[in-house]
């Protein structure tokens, strides 16, 4: 294999090993508090302690994969797209069950 080859082979396979992970796993740790949710300290003794409650996820410790957020976007706009339109007018006249 050509380091050309290799240059075009490798992109679409991690491309497609991330969507899988995506799939797998839509949530990941939150990097700025490691998964925990909130901030370690220490005391004055040294020892771990619970710090401040995490900001940016909320306290859960996960937060969305950017290659799900592309894909909860896409299918949203996919759905308003296609979807009908639930306007009155587009009803039908005549209930299914007549
Ligand atoms: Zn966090």
């Amino acid at each position: 294999m050509t380091p050309l080859e290799a240059a075009i082979a490798i992109p679409p396979i991690v491309t497609v090993c991330y969507g899988l992970l995506c799939a797998g796993s839509p949530l990941g740790n939150c990097r700025k508090c490691r998964g925990f949710g909130f901030a370690m300290k220490t005391d004055r003794k040294g020892r771990p302690k619970r710090g401040k409650h995490c900001r940016r996820c909320d306290g859960h410790g996960k937060r969305i994969r950017i290659g799900r957020r592309l894909f909860n976007a896409a299918r949203r706009t996919w759905h308003d797209a296609t979807a009908e339109p639930r306007t009155p007018a587009a009803r039908k006249d005549t209930p299914p069950w007549r």
